[in-house]
Parts: structure tokens; sequence; C-alpha cells
């Protein structure tokens, strides 16, 4: 039945999500799933990560590249992307917690968030320059 189906490739598709750090992008994640669902098409695999993304279940991560990027950890974390390899981190920073409110307090509205991502070289990026 095609909406059983299609809820077992979700699930499958939060699955590949979770656990893993390297951020992967509707591509990727197609890719991955592909020999496990031999007749799944990416428009399936788009529509499932919007859906799931949409829900909080996961992550969609647009970080300048012109590509989304999704995520398993729906937990409030930071993100780098490198400009050189195009590989997006976790970052884990400490003092940022309070931005939002910090704005909010600035502003004569209401701020409710913010979308914050850094970008620059990553550590195997910065091998080549450091000799
Ligand atoms: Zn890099
Ligand atoms: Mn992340």
């Amino acid at each position: 039945m095609a909406v059983q189906k299609y809820s077992r490739q979700r699930e499958a598709i939060k699955e590949f999500l979770i656990g893993r750090t390297d951020h992967p992008t509707a591509d990727m994640v197609y890719l991955g799933l592909l020999s496990k669902f031999p007749n799944l098409s990416l428009g399936t695999v788009y529509r499932n990560l919007t859906l799931l993304s949409d829900k909080g279940e996961i992550l969609r991560l647009r970080l300048g590249d012109g590509v989304d990027h999704f995520d398993g950890n729906v937990m409030p974390h930071l993100h780098f992307i490198c400009q050189g390899c195009g590989r997006v981190m976790d970052l884990e920073i400490d003092g940022l917690e309070g931005l939002t409110s910090l704005a909010d307090s600035h502003f004569s509205g209401k701020i409710t968030g913010h979308v914050t991502y850094f970008y620059g070289k990553c550590p195997d990026c910065t091998k080549g320059e450091m000799s």
C-alpha cells in the first residue's frame, strides 16, 4: 500500500539522519538509501525531508551555499560551513544562548528567534595554508 510504503521510507530517511553529524543534502540521503529502496525517487526523498522538518523531527539548514542540509539532531546548536570543501560541522560555543533575548531587549517589537551560522575554513582546509 502506497501510504505504508511512504511512511516506511520516511522512517528510513529519519534513521539515516540520526546519529550522523555530516548534515547531508537531499541528494546524499537519496544515494544513501537507494540500495535499500531501489524504487526511491529524489522527489520522494525531498518531500519526506520537507515533511519531517515541518513536523520538527529533523532540522533543515540553509547555510548560504544554495543547498539545503538536513540534521537529525533537533537540539539547539550552531553550525559552521567550510568555504573550502563545503562540509558542515557542529559548533559548541557557550555564551550565545541569550542572543535572542539580548536582541529583543534592544528592539521595540518582539524578537522570538534568530538564524546564525558561521563560515570560514575547516581544520583540513587550513592545514595546507599553515606550513
Ligand atoms: Zn574544508
Ligand atoms: Mn548539526
